[in-house]
């Protein structure tokens, strides 16, 4: 490796809290190295077809437009998509919340950013990754050279905060799952990456836990789909960190490795 090359992952390293652990050579695949073909052929798992949530409209002053009340979750382009999430009432936790969490970001993107759900901050805010974990994300998009708004977009399996941060229930993700596989569809984006367990298993369809799924790359409706721990989850677990980083190596060469 190059002395600049060199400082550059030093850099790159340095902005997810990795300064520390610069000689990780076999974990951490520095981002000028050739890429590697994916250790397995697209595994083609898709997620179980779930029913469209009905979507009823709250009585209040939004103005709904009859797509979002009439076209099938499947077929709706951004405007109703993000209209049917903002008045979706398919579950209870529409009752709790503030806001609904769309997603944000680059709608050309390359990647698509996939976490659990809305925490407080995001509730109140109606954006996702906005607290403390959204902060190391951020610092993991730097590191690639990636930012939130450009060739990125965000967004979570469950799009309304479960109450106190607990744990999706399986039928709040069943109903919310379309609105996310819609926004994949309208994306199409090059890589997506799941973080943590809610992510990746929903994706997945699969009770694998993440340490089994980790450095291969999976696939979601014809997108390749590499899975990683959970901002929240590094932040209380520093040393996994340096597998995070492996991560998200991993996806940036399937990236890059397809034509644009
Ligand atoms: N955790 C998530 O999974 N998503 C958010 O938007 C915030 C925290």
């Amino acid at each position: 490796m190059t002395l600049a090359l060199d400082a550059r992952r030093r850099a790159m390293l340095a902005e997810m809290g990795l300064g520390g652990l610069d000689a990780l050579p076999l974990l951490v695949t520095p981002p000028s190295a050739a890429p590697a073909e994916p250790m397995v052929a697209p595994a083609a798992r898709e997620v179980a077809v779930m029913p469209a949530p009905v979507v009823k409209p709250r009585g209040g002053s939004a103005v709904i437009t009859s797509e979002a009340l009439t076209t099938p979750v499947a077929l709706m382009e951004w405007d109703a998509l993000a209209q049917a999430v903002a008045q979706c009432r398919a579950c209870r936790l529409c009752t709790g919340r503030h806001n609904t969490v769309f997603g944000v970001g680059d709608r050309q993107a390359d990647w698509l950013i996939v976490g659990e759900a809305p925490g407080e901050q995001e509730d109140l805010q109606g954006e996702p990754f906005v607290g403390q974990a959204g902060k190391l994300l951020d610092n993991m998009l730097r590191a690639l050279g990636l930012q939130r708004q450009h060739k990125v977009y965000i967004a979570n399996v469950l799009k309304c905060r479960p109450p106190g941060n607990r744990n999706p229930e399986p039928d709040e993700v069943a109903q919310c799952e379309p609105f996310l596989r819609r926004q994949v569809e309208l994306l199409r984006p090059k890589i997506i990456l799941a973080m943590g367990r809610f992510a990746v298993q929903s994706l997945l369809a699969t009770n694998e836990p993440i340490g089994r799924l980790r450095g291969r790359v999976h696939q979601y409706q014809g997108v390749p789909l590499v899975v990683t721990y959970h901002p929240a989850y590094l932040l209380r677990n520093l040393p996994e960190k340096a597998k995070a980083w492996a991560d998200l190596c991993l996806a940036r060469e399937r990236m890059e490795s397809q034509a644009a």
